[in-house]
């Protein structure tokens, strides 16, 4: 037995080490419990909401997230990340438990297979903060649920038996709400798998508790394996001094940063928005955009979902003013288990043979015949 323990618990249990003391602080001093919201300035709306909505999601907020808030804005972007409303409690007839089927293919737990080459794996199912329009809330709200080295011992043994698996990503939950000593002993197991080739973490750590990249947890991830760190930004307000610093440590480790925004309506939804937001996560912080993804089909959040026509016109906007680099991929993970399908903007206009019409970056429709070599 190692620990049941996530950090955010440890966090409050202590001992700390001087390392870990300033996101220690951080967690103590943010909002751990649903009673803690009452000492923040909610509007009597989300007042009145607050334990109902509570009772269906999480509530965990790191000071240095709850920080970043406006709140004279009722709007705030941030608080719309966190701060639980009533427009939760309305579900939406085709919303679903497990939005984008992750138990369909688990074949043993803690584990789901649905692409020959990777898995995902769930050291932990709890997080450093609790995001209202999370996809995975139902599978998080199970008390506990924390690491152990049992739980994930048949998970192991998966991958090492199937040579096919060449990446395992890391989720949950959030993995860097683990203790380092864990996260190394979950990396150790990982690279004695001879086939696995890289790791990958997907975390909202960097965004909402960056004081916990700390140069202990950059160690316990450091090894054979090709690390990929995938972020987890949605607003340029999440960009921190904090979350710069956090972004350094882990591209200097020599870590490859990619990041992941989901588009929510009321946050992100705006060309404005998203295209500094990529800049940023390029320029300032060395991430990668990697996917724009659709809003789930998670329970109680058709107010913050887009429809998929404003996602497609949006995509196309960023495509024509951002560089290739800074360019996220607009999906839409498909409920059952159909994968993250491209859902970006459609250039072809029109075909007849190798004749085609194609719609330039300036929307001006251009022609175009292939030449391609015969056999
Ligand atoms: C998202 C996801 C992956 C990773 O997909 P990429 O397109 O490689 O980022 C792998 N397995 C499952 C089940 C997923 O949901
Ligand atoms: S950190 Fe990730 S897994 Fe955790 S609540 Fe937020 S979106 Fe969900």
């Amino acid at each position: 037995m190692t620990s049941h323990l996530d950090a955010t618990a440890l966090a409050e249990a202590g001992p700390t080490t001087e390392g870990d003391a300033a996101w220690q602080d951080d967690v103590r001093a943010g909002v751990r419990h649903v009673r803690d919201l009452a000492e923040l300035p909610l509007s009597p709306a989300e007042r009145a909401a607050v334990q109902e909505a509570a009772s269906r999601h999480k509530v965990r907020i790191p000071k240095a997230y709850l920080d970043l808030i406006d709140w004279k804005d009722p709007a705030d972007p941030i608080r719309a990340q966190v701060i639980p409303s009533a427009d939760e409690l309305v579900a939406s007839e085709g919303e679903l438990d497990d939005p984008i089927g992750d138990h369909d293919y688990s074949p043993v737990p803690r584990l789901t297979h649905r692409h020959a080459d990777r898995v995902l794996l769930f050291p932990t199912y709890q997080c450093a903060v609790y995001c209202r329009f999370c996809f995975r809330k139902e599978s998080l709200t199970a008390i506990g649920r924390g690491y152990t080295r049992e739980a994930l011992e048949p998970a192991l043994a998966y991958i090492a038996a199937h040579p096919e698996i060449r990446e395992v990503i890391l989720t949950g939950g959030d993995p860097l709400s683990l203790p380092d000593k864990a996260l190394a002993e979950i990396r150790a197991r990982i690279e004695a798998i001879a086939h696995v080739r890289l790791l990958r973490i997907h975390t909202r750590v960097p965004v909402a508790l960056p004081a916990r990249i700390t140069p202990g947890l950059v160690a316990a991830l450091q090894g054979r394996l090709m690390v990929t760190i995938v972020t987890h930004f949605n607003h340029p307000r999440e960009i921190s001094d904090a979350a710069e610093a956090a972004c350094r440590s882990l591209r200097q480790a020599g870590f490859v940063l990619l990041n992941q925004t989901v588009l929510l309506k009321g946050v992100n939804d705006s060309v404005e928005v998203l295209e500094e937001l990529c800049r940023e996560l390029m320029y300032r912080l060395g991430t990668k955009p990697y996917y724009l993804h659709h809003g789930d089909l998670a329970r109680g959040m058709a107010h913050r979902r887009t429809t998929i026509a404003e996602g497609q016109a949006l995509a196309e906007a960023l495509r024509a003013r951002l560089s290739g680099i800074c360019n996220p991929v607009y999906v839409i993970d498909l409920p059952d288990g159909g994968g993250k399908v491209p859902l970006g903007p459609c250039y072809v206009e029109a075909r007849d043979g190798e004749s085609w019409r194609i719609r330039g970056l300036d929307g001006e429709v251009r022609d175009y015949t292939e030449i391609a070599g015969r056999r």
